[in-house]
């Protein structure tokens, strides 16, 4: 963890025990951007790499392997994350990344995770559908104690044809039973138009799943306006370019549109200059429903709970609006009725114990 994020966990004004306690909801984070740099280099020794070789690493750090911080640009980061998540090269491999994630969504006492998963990456490695489910179901069993629905994205700058066949992966993975409760769109923004995307709200309102759109993130409001104009994104996964476009930001504000805001992955990313200048605070004066999220926690150097004692910082809430934040992150899911109305007599539970 950096000297930042230190900082900042000590400097706001909801004790770290009672965060501990809070029940948690994560809307955006990646499941291949889970993988620790610790998890990715022991996968590579496995089977006889040298993890200087085949990861992008900081090579300052002495106290074991890490990613850099911050990336140079967006695109270092994209080559890190790929070298990383190139070492994910079976079944067994995902169950063990799955498991670890599961693992430490229980350790921050989120309740209730949707995982974007690129299941059209791997299985351009190779690999069967069928094998790809199962390792997820598996890896998700060995951690009861959170529950997570599945995100299935095409990552943008692959094209039409990938998204087509994206679809016909979440029909196949919802009919064997794993949970995906929405399409995803992602990757590089401006490398093809929203309008070649619009398959996927069809073709999640035929499969009965939500669709959500990465938008605003390095790109434009013009991005976020095509995310819900042309493709009827039920949420944003970013949105905060947002913040310079007044008219937009009324009608989001407005019309109750649920951003997805990852203050620490955009300040890593180089998008904003420092977590002091974030927009989260105009966003939030602005009316704007915003949850807070940690996108790919280790290569940000982050967890789901800094990112929301930052959000404590930021936009100086009390224990009631921290709890009021994760209300609003379940209301805006995907999860089935019966786990929303658990979730909120958690957060009931905890403010009388407060
Ligand atoms: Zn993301």
């Amino acid at each position: 963890m950096s000297d930042d994020v230190d900082r900042a966990v000590t400097a706001d004004g909801v004790a770290d025990a009672r965060m501990a306690t809070l029940p948690k909801v994560e809307l955006h984070v990646h499941l291949e951007g889970t993988i620790s740099a610790r998890t990715a280099a022991d996968l590579a020794i496995a089977r006889g790499d040298d993890p200087a070789d085949v990861l992008v690493l900081d090579t300052e750090r002495t106290d074991g392997p890490n990613y850099p911080h911050p990336f140079r640009d967006f695109l270092h980061f994209v080559d890190t994350f790929l070298a990383s998540s190139a070492q994910v090269r079976g079944p067994a491999d995902l169950r063990t990344i799955t498991a670890a994630f599961a693992a430490g969504q229980v350790e921050q006492g989120v309740r209730w995770s949707e995982t974007t998963f690129t299941a059209v990456t791997m299985e351009q490695r190779g690999w069967t559908p069928a094998a790809m489910w199962t390792a997820l179901i598996d890896g998700l069993a060995t951690q009861p104690g959170t529950h997570v629905g599945f995100i299935l994205d095409t990552p943008r700058d692959l094209g039409p044809e990938v998204a087509r066949r994206s679809v016909a992966l979440a029909s196949d993975a919802l009919a064997a039973g794993l949970p995906v409760v929405a399409l995803g769109l992602t990757g590089i923004e401006g490398s093809v138009p929203a309008q070649e995307f619009t398959l996927l709200r069809d073709a999640a309102d035929e499969l009965g799943i939500g669709l959500v759109v990465h938008a605003g993130e390095t790109g434009s409001a013009q991005d976020v306006m095509d995310a819900l104009d042309v493709l009827g994104s039920d949420r944003i996964g970013h949105g905060i370019a947002a913040a310079a476009d007044p008219a937009l930001l009324a009608r989001i504000a407005e019309d109750g549109t649920v951003l997805e805001v990852c203050p620490s992955s955009n300040v890593t990313l180089g998008i904003v200059a420092s977590l002091d200048v974030h927009p989260i605070r105009a966003l939030r004066d602005a009316g704007v429903a915003l949850t807070v999220n940690s996108d790919d926690p280790p290569f940000f150097a982050t967890t789901l709970t800094a990112e929301l004692h930052h959000a404590v910082r930021l936009l100086d809430l009390d224990e009631a609006r921290l709890a009021a934040l994760q209300r609003r992150a379940i209301d805006a899911s995907f999860a089935p009725a019966a786990l929303r109305a658990e979730v909120h007599a958690a957060i009931d539970a905890w403010l009388r114990a407060g």
